[in-house]
């Protein structure tokens, strides 16, 4: 595996690619997982050459969030995506990839206000930039985001689309602990009881699921407040719960098969998401 930190080096290598070789990308902040690597997997399987980036991004943390305690186990990031023979790892420095008075951003003006982005202000703003600019660097033929953040890989298709990119954006299922629990770099803050409770979200989630597809519940109303009424006896906070169509993210009156519900909420000061589709 090749480590490259800087852009020339692998804007270089990158031309130096015969043209009829199909690259892979896959963006990560690090810290990885089994989540990760299964994007890392599916990418290997559909391509020439595999690049993984390492980069854990500033400009998508609100100044009150964790970027300062955020997991940087480097060490033990190159030795795992060594072993799935990732063919190169690019780690960029801040400096190279924030030039002072860098001042260009992406963002929508329909989509990075609602879910998350209601609560994290400029984290897709931060999110969307970083990706089109390593987009540009990387220029892969396609790129693999996993559904667990599911409203950030819908803004990545919606850019692609919206900015005539010349990319396939692959979106990769969620892989959940034998728990249920949605894995995510942030899990590892979470002592052994908290990782119980956190288990409910998804198990609140598959309930609802049920009694959509079982018992016909399509009230959104009903399946949120069977959600809520399970969490309401963990020490959880939820800071969002809502229902929405997964092909336009917009708000459901009647749930069907597109229909997809969104979480977010705190465990002591972690903050976890997780979604379930209804189909
Ligand atoms: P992150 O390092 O958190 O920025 O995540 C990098 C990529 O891995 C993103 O596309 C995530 O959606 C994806 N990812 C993170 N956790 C999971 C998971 N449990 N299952 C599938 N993909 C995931």
């Amino acid at each position: 595996m090749k480590i490259i930190k800087s852009i020339k080096e692998l804007v270089d290598l990158r031309k130096s690619f015969n043209s009829k070789k199909k690259i892979g990308f896959v963006p990560t902040m690090g810290a990885l997982h089994q989540g990760h690597l299964s994007l890392v997997s599916k990418s290997k399987k559909q391509n020439d050459v595999t690049i993984v980036s390492i980069f854990v991004n500033p400009t998508q943390f609100s100044k009150n969030e964790d970027l300062s305690k955020y997991p940087k186990p480097i060490e033990n990031d190159i030795k795992i995506l060594k072993s799935f023979q990732v063919d190169i790892l690019f780690i960029p420095s801040y400096n190279n990839i924030y030039k002072k008075d860098f001042s260009i951003w992406i963002f929508s003006d329909k989509y990075t206000n609602i879910l998350c982005g209601k609560y994290r202000k400029n984290h897709f703003k931060g999110a969307l930039t970083i990706v089109l600019k390593l987009f540009n660097i990387v220029n892969p033929n396609n790129a693999y985001f996993g559904k667990k953040d599911f409203q950030q890989c819908f803004l990545i298709k919606k850019m692609v689309t919206d900015l005539n990119l010349n990319i396939k954006i692959n979106p990769v299922p969620i892989v959940r602990e034998k728990s249920g629990l949605a894995l995510s770099s942030r899990n590892s803050y979470l002592k052994i009881e908290q990782k119980e409770d956190a288990s409910q979200i998804y198990k609140s989630l598959r309930s609802a699921k049920d009694d959509f597809k079982k018992n016909r519940i399509e009230s959104p109303t009903l399946l949120i407040n069977s959600i809520k009424k399970k969490l309401n006896n963990i020490n959880i906070k939820i800071q969002y719960l809502e229902i929405r169509d997964s092909h336009n993210l917009s708000i459901v009156k009647k749930c069907n098969n597109k229909s997809i519900i969104f979480f977010a909420g705190f465990i002591g000061k972690t903050r976890l998401i997780d979604n379930i589709q209804l189909n």
